[in-house]
C-alpha cells in the first residue's frame, strides 16, 4: 500500500489552534461546534474534534467504539478525559447523569420505569400516565398507583 509522507505534528498543532486549557484540566475546544460538540476536519469531513485528538495523542479508537466523556464536557477534547465505550455503554453513562425528565419530573425510583422499546432510556410514569396508554397497561398502571 503506497502512502504519501506521515506528517504527524501539524495535526496536533493545528488541534491545539482550537484547544484551550482550563484550570480544571479539561481541553475546550474553542474552535467550530454542532450540536454541543467540537468539530474538526479530516480528509475533507467533519468529524469530532475530541475524536481526532484521541486517536492524535492516543492512538486508533477500537472498531464500532464512541468515546465517553469521564468530565461529562461534550466540549473537552483532552484525551485523558475520554474512554472508548460501547454505545450501550455510553447511553446508559449519560442516562445516568439525567437526573430529571424533559418535563422537569424526577426520576425517583417510583417515577421511573424502563421503557421496554428502548431499555437504556428512563421513562417518566407522571408523563407516561398524562398520554394516552398504550393498549393492556391500564391494569398494571392502576396497581403501581394504588
Ligand atoms: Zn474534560
Ligand atoms: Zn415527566
Amino acid at each position: 500500500m503506497k502512502r504519501g509522507p506521515y506528517k504527524k505534528r501539524p495535526v496536533a498543532e493545528r488541534l491545539m489552534r482550537f484547544i484551550e486549557v482550563q484550570p480544571d484540566g479539561c481541553w475546550a475546544w474553542r474552535g467550530y461546534q454542532l450540536k454541543g460538540y467540537g468539530q474538526s476536519y479530516k480528509n475533507g469531513r467533519h468529524v469530532y474534534a475530541h475524536r481526532v485528538a484521541y486517536e492524535e495523542w492516543r492512538g486508533p479508537i477500537p472498531e464500532g467504539l464512541e468515546l465517553d466523556h469521564l468530565c461529562r464536557n461534550t466540549l473537552c477534547v483532552n484525551p485523558e478525559h475520554l474512554e472508548p465505550v460501547t454505545h450501550a455503554q455510553n447511553m446508559t453513562r449519560f442516562q445516568a447523569t439525567i437526573t430529571h425528565c424533559k418535563n422537569g419530573h424526577e426520576f425517583t425510583p417510583q417515577n421511573t420505569y424502563i421503557r421496554p422499546d428502548r431499555p437504556n432510556q428512563r421513562g417518566c410514569r407522571i408523563c407516561r400516565d398524562k398520554s394516552v396508554p398504550r393498549k393492556g397497561q391500564e391494569n398494571r398502571d392502576s396497581k403501581v398507583r394504588a
